[in-house]
């Protein structure tokens, strides 16, 4: 039976993409050799990193505009720290937008090393919207913010103007919707969703940021190293970095980010068109905040919970269950997601209504 992933990430990956980096385990570039065996030093490998990079750069439009793109370790949860081990100076303020559990993760980690302040929080309202009136002090060393908030379903559509650096955790978006990415001066993102395999974070820094602190900062944990050896710092993690390169050739054939939003607002408009009209059922997150990769959404009923299980299990949909700080149903529509997946799902909730309402 044909299954239909809707997990949060680690997720689906376009099928060409599994099947050329399962060849590549096999036999890479026809060298005899496995792609986990070779040298990350070999020609091969070297160039797959240079293509990575560049191509990053191109498919945000960000080639020439002095930024960098780094292949690095450690999750985007390590990035949580690197960014003010980084960016924040001694003596410095830091200031964040609190949207959800993992923008709070990043603020935990800043406030060890300075003063940071937070500029807004919607915790309270559950994380279910984006909040918009705040400022953002013009004397901080940098600006943080989630633009997808993964667990809660919401997304920034507009993010605010300020003239100080600005730090977007994209783990949960990055590559699935045009922005001027210009205005970012940082973008972090865990490659387990819109990129690769789990075990890699794509990092694009403006240089120009770095170097202001004056802290010592330990090679692993300080971008300009990583700059400087090419992402190469350490033994970079050779399959998830080349599938996440056959995933970036991938979108660029697609037609690259223009194209793939369209068909991600298909995706989230026929979804969010059932959550609404469908009596059974309720969308957790404020309208015009809801997030174009993870839609969330409860029963009305719980006590239908195992049926409605059953209705979507049997119909080859995975991954539907929401995170378990939450609860409830969440469908995340990567890029990689299909439209015909979408309508299947559309048409359980439709086939439930019909025997349950
Ligand atoms: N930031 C966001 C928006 C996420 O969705 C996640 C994980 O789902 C993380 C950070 C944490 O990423 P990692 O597990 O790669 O550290």
């Amino acid at each position: 039976m044909k299954k239909h992933n809707y997990s949060a990430g680690p997720c689906i990956l376009p099928q060409e993409v599994f099947e050329k980096s399962a060849q590549a385990i096999l036999n890479f570039n026809d060298s005899g050799l496995s792609i986990l065996e070779i040298s990350h030093r070999s020609k091969d490998f070297v160039a797959v990193m240079e293509e990575a990079r560049a191509l990053v750069l191109e498919l945000l439009g960000l080639q020439g505009k002095g930024y960098q793109a780094l292949f690095l370790q450690g999750g985007a949860s390590m990035e949580f720290l690197r960014v003010p081990y980084n960016l924040l100076r001694d003596g410095g303020k830091a200031s964040y937008l609190d949207t959800g559990t993992w923008a709070a993760g990043a603020i935990k980690e800043a406030k060890a090393f300075g003063e940071t302040i937070v500029v807004a929080s919607s915790k309270e309202d559950k994380y279910n919207h984006i909040p918009k009136h705040y400022a953002i002090p013009a004397d901080a060393d940098y600006f943080h913010c989630t633009s997808n908030n993964t667990i809660y379903g919401t997304q920034i559509k507009e993010f605010p103007e300020t003239k100080i650096p600005v730090v977007c955790d994209m783990s949960s978006d990055i590559f699935s919707r045009q922005l001027d990415f210009s205005k970012f001066d940082l973008i972090y993102a865990g490659a387990q969703k819109n990129m690769g395999p789990a075990g890699v974070t794509l990092v694009v820094v403006k240089e120009a940021i770095l170097g202001k602190t004056g802290r010592n900062i330990p090679n692993i944990l300080n971008y300009q190293q990583h700059i400087e050896k090419e992402s190469m710092y350490n033994t970079p993690a050779v399959f998830a970095v080349y599938t996440s390169l056959l995933t970036l050739q991938w979108l660029k054939r697609q037609g690259g980010i223009p194209a793939i939003e369209k068909i991600n607002e298909a995706k989230a408009q026929l979804l969010y068109a059932e959550i609404d009209r469908n009596p059974l059922f309720n969308g957790t997150a404020v309208t015009e905040d809801r997030s174009n990769m993870n839609a969330t959404f409860l029963l009305k009923d719980e006590t239908q919970a195992q049926a409605f299980d059953q209705y979507w299990k049997e119909a080859g949909i995975s991954g539907l269950t929401g995170h378990r700080s939450v609860g409830g149903y969440r469908a995340s529509m990567y890029n990689a997601l299909p439209l015909e997946s979408v309508q299947v799902l559309v048409d359980v909730m439709k086939e439930f209504e019909k025997t349950n309402a």
